[in-house]
């Protein structure tokens, strides 16, 4: 899977980061469903908004890009966002890009213009427009276009090297091609190959992506390689501000930080961004996020409670039947096109109903942690409860017994300690007694 990543010249916003949190549900489904994901997702470093960056600030590209590099990384952790297997940078794929370009001139599909630069002959490539249904009208043939992004809804040929100049001041490679660097298209058509091979499964983005990047990244691959470059396009549709695109250009943007610095839950963040369906729009709103912050702490609350319940009750059956109901819808609906409001709407009506159940303690302690096994199982998709809650739950939960084990030995109550004692090897936790009082360690499985 080949996602495309984030041109590094400034922090992510929040509508990028609905795109990130898609392709991460995506590929938590995917692996839940026990395939075996290796996902490439390229950092563009270089292009016109990284070059400008750079120079306004009046530092080298690298030192730049690598600043937005680290932001990112810590971005993505704090929206529990699982890492790539790579991140391959293009300016460390120069070389790549260059041999895919001789490749396209070899074959008269690519030509050089008066300037030195590279483009694409779109004329040449007869399933130009397939993906994005654009078409392309002969008349303009032959019409270029130099800058990477361009909203036109016509095609035109793009650059696919350009050749140094002025405005590009220490940013250029001395290549077969001459001085000069790569356009964005290719960057991503070189490193999603070169990890992924010639043909690979899925690539995603934003619907922005769709045109002209998506389509140019076909025409690049396939002419070169002659083969299906890619087998499923899932693009994600846009996280709107009052009715618009969220985007940089448009002055309309919340980064992750802004919100963060307003004291607002990560997660809440994330669960508001992957909550609607990746193929319809959505407006951010704070009373959105509120409302977001609502329902992660209804499901921690709702693990805390279960970690609580002690014994004595008995749903006899209605558990069961519970659990068997969440895990085929929340099942059936992702599966249908990763539909996750249906997912979440089961979710949530298993959880009012447990709650009934624990109101009127009709629950036993075995049947508890089989709701919170699905809990955590169910939350390797949806990546909102969090472990360490639970850990910490739990560690207390272990250290109020091992106290009372204590207290039982010192009143040599030697059957309650001892009852204690093999309570906690059911749970797995082994006992050890040392100079400084008993510790406690989970048993190794
Ligand atoms: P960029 O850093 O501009 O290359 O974008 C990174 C990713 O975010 C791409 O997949 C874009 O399509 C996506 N994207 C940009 N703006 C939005 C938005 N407002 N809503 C959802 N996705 C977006
Ligand atoms: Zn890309």
């Amino acid at each position: 899977m080949y996602t495309c990543g984030p041109t590094v010249y400034d922090y992510a916003h929040i509508g990028n980061f609905r795109a990130f949190l898609f392709e991460d549900l995506l590929k938590r489904w995917l692996m839940r469903r026990g395939f075996k994901v290796m996902h490439v997702m390229n950092l563009t470093d270089i292009d016109d908004k990284t070059i400008k960056g750079s120079q306004n600030q009046q530092v080298p590209l690298r030192q730049f890009t690598d600043f937005y590099v680290k932001a990112f990384f810590e971005d993505i952790k704090a929206l529990n966002i699982l890492p790539a297997d790579v991140y391959p940078r293009a300016t460390d794929f120069v070389s790549e890009m260059v041999t895919l370009i001789k490749t396209l001139l070899t074959k008269d599909i690519a030509y050089k213009s008066e300037d030195g630069s590279i483009y694409y002959a779109v004329c040449k490539f007869p399933n130009y427009g397939k993906l994005s249904k654009i078409k392309v009208n002969e008349l303009k043939a032959g019409a270029r276009v130099s800058q990477d992004e361009y909203d036109k809804e016509e095609a035109q040929d793009f650059v696919l090297w350009k050749a140094w100049t002025r405005e590009d001041g220490d940013v250029f490679w001395e290549t077969e091609l001459g001085k000069g660097r790569p356009g964005w298209h290719i960057e991503c058509s070189a490193m999603s190959m070169k990890y992924l091979g010639e043909t690979f499964d899925i690539h995603c983005g934003g619907v922005d992506n769709m045109f002209p990047h998506h389509e140019n990244e076909i025409a690049q691959s396939e002419a070169a390689t002659g083969k299906k470059f890619v087998d499923y396009w899932l693009h994600n549709e846009h996280l709107l501000v009052e009715g618009k695109k969220m985007a940089k250009r448009l002055g309309n943007f919340y980064t992750l930080r802004d919100l963060l610095a307003k004291g607002y839950d990560p997660i809440a963040i994330r669960y508001l961004l992957m909550s609607t369906h990746y193929r319809q729009q959505f407006n951010f709103t704070f009373e959105g996020l509120d409302s977001a912050k609502s329902a992660v702490d209804r499901l921690r609350n709702f693990v805390r409670r279960l970690h609580d319940v002690d014994g004595g009750g008995d749903s006899k059956g209605k558990v069961a039947t519970l659990t068997a109901k969440l895990e085929a819808c929340f099942g059936g609906s992702m599966d249908e096109d990763l539909d996750i409001g249906t997912a979440l709407a089961s979710l949530f009506d298993f959880v009012r109903e447990i709650n009934n159940l624990l109101d009127s303690k009709m629950i036993s302690k075995s049947e508890a942690s089989e709701v919170g096994g699905l809990m955590m199982m169910l939350d390797e998709v949806l990546g909102i409860i969090g472990k360490v809650e639970v850990e910490e739950a739990l560690t207390a939960d272990i250290d109020a017994m091992v106290q009372k084990r204590e207290a039982a030995r010192k009143a040599k109550n030697w059957k309650e300690a001892d009852e204690i004692r093999s309570q906690l090897k059911a749970m797995g936790i082994v006992l050890e007694d040392t100079a400084q009082g008993v510790r406690w360690h989970k048993e190794k499985s």
